[in-house]
C-alpha cells in the first residue's frame, strides 16, 4: 500500500528559490526540487551555478531538467524535442546535478513529446491535474498549484490556504502522491502566498506525511510502497505474476484432491 507524500517543485530556478524557498523549506526541515532551464543558468534574475549547487549538496534539494530553453514542447518538431531534453540533461549533469526527471514549460506535453522524454528521463510533470491517485502515470504526474498559476476551479478560491489543505487532506485519504507547483517569483507569490506555503507545510508536517523529492516519490512507488506501479509493463508482469501464482494453487488443490 502506497502511503500518502507530497512534493513541492518549484520552476524555473529563479533567483526567488534563494531568498524566499530557501528559508522556507529550510525551516521546514524538508527539501524542494527545482526545476532548472540549464540556458538560463547565471543570467539576470535567475540562481548560479554556485547556488543550486548549494541547495542540491547542502539542503538535499533535487535538481530536474526544465529544457535548454524555456520553451513549449508540443510546437517543436521531434528532433528539436529530443535536443531540448538531451541538452540540458547533459549541461545540467555536467554542472554536477543528478537530474532524472523534466518538468515541461507551461506543462505542455503530447504523446510524442512524452515518448522522447523517455528517452533521458524517468518521469515527467505537467501544470495541472490534482493530486496523483490510482495509477501514476509516470511521464504524465499531475501538480497542483501553490502561490502562483492558480488552479483553475468554479466557485472555489484555489489560492487559499484552505485550498491546499484539502489537497493534502485529499492525499492522506486517498493514500495519493500530492506534488505542488510553485512559482516563487511571480507577482500573484506576494507575503500572504508566502504564508499559506509555510501553513501548509506545517500542517503537513502536523499530519506526519513525508515530504519527498521527486527520486524519493518514484523510489517509494517502484518499491512496491506505491500503491500502484508506474509504468504499464511493469503492472501487467504483476498481473501475470499473481495470475500464475493462483493457477499453481489451483493446480495443488486439484492435484491433491483424492
Ligand atoms: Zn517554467
Amino acid at each position: 500500500m502506497m502511503h500518502p507524500m507530497v512534493t513541492f517543485i518549484s520552476d524555473d530556478g529563479k533567483h526567488e528559490d534563494w531568498t524566499v524557498l530557501k528559508p522556507a523549506f529550510e525551516n521546514a526541515g524538508a527539501p524542494c526540487v527545482i526545476a532548472v532551464t540549464s540556458g538560463l543558468i547565471g543570467s539576470p534574475g535567475y540562481m548560479n551555478d554556485e547556488q543550486i549547487g548549494f541547495l542540491q549538496n547542502s539542503l538535499g534539494w533535487e535538481v530536474t531538467s526544465h529544457l535548454d530553453s524555456h520553451v513549449a514542447l508540443t510546437e517543436l518538431s521531434e528532433q528539436e524535442i529530443d535536443r531540448q531534453f538531451r541538452v540540458s540533461k547533459d549541461k545540467l549533469q555536467a554542472l554536477g546535478y543528478r537530474v532524472t526527471s523534466v518538468v515541461y514549460p507551461y506543462g505542455a506535453n503530447n504523446a510524442v513529446v512524452r515518448e522522447i522524454a523517455r528517452k533521458y528521463y524517468q518521469s515527467g510533470f505537467q501544470s495541472v491535474g490534482g493530486i496523483n491517485a490510482k495509477r501514476v502515470k509516470r511521464y504524465h504526474i499531475n501538480r497542483v498549484a501553490i502561490g502562483s498559476y492558480f488552479d483553475f476551479g468554479n466557485d472555489v478560491d484555489t489560492g487559499s490556504f484552505t485550498y491546499y489543505k484539502a489537497r493534502v487532506d485529499e492525499a492522506l485519504h486517498s493514500r495519493a502522491w500530492l506534488v505542488f507547483m510553485i512559482h516563487p517569483a511571480a507577482s500573484e507569490h506576494d507575503d500572504k502566498q508566502q504564508q499559506a506555503l509555510i501553513e501548509t507545510l506545517d500542517y503537513i508536517r502536523s499530519r506526519k506525511i513525508p515530504i519527498v523529492t521527486v527520486e524519493q516519490g518514484l523510489r517509494s512507488l517502484a518499491d512496491g510502497t506505491g500503491k500502484i506501479t508506474i509504468d504499464r509493463d511493469t503492472w501487467l508482469r504483476k498481473i501475470a505474476d499473481k495470475l500464475r501464482h493462483r493457477l499453481k494453487l489451483i493446480y495443488f488443490f486439484i492435484a491433491n484432491d483424492s
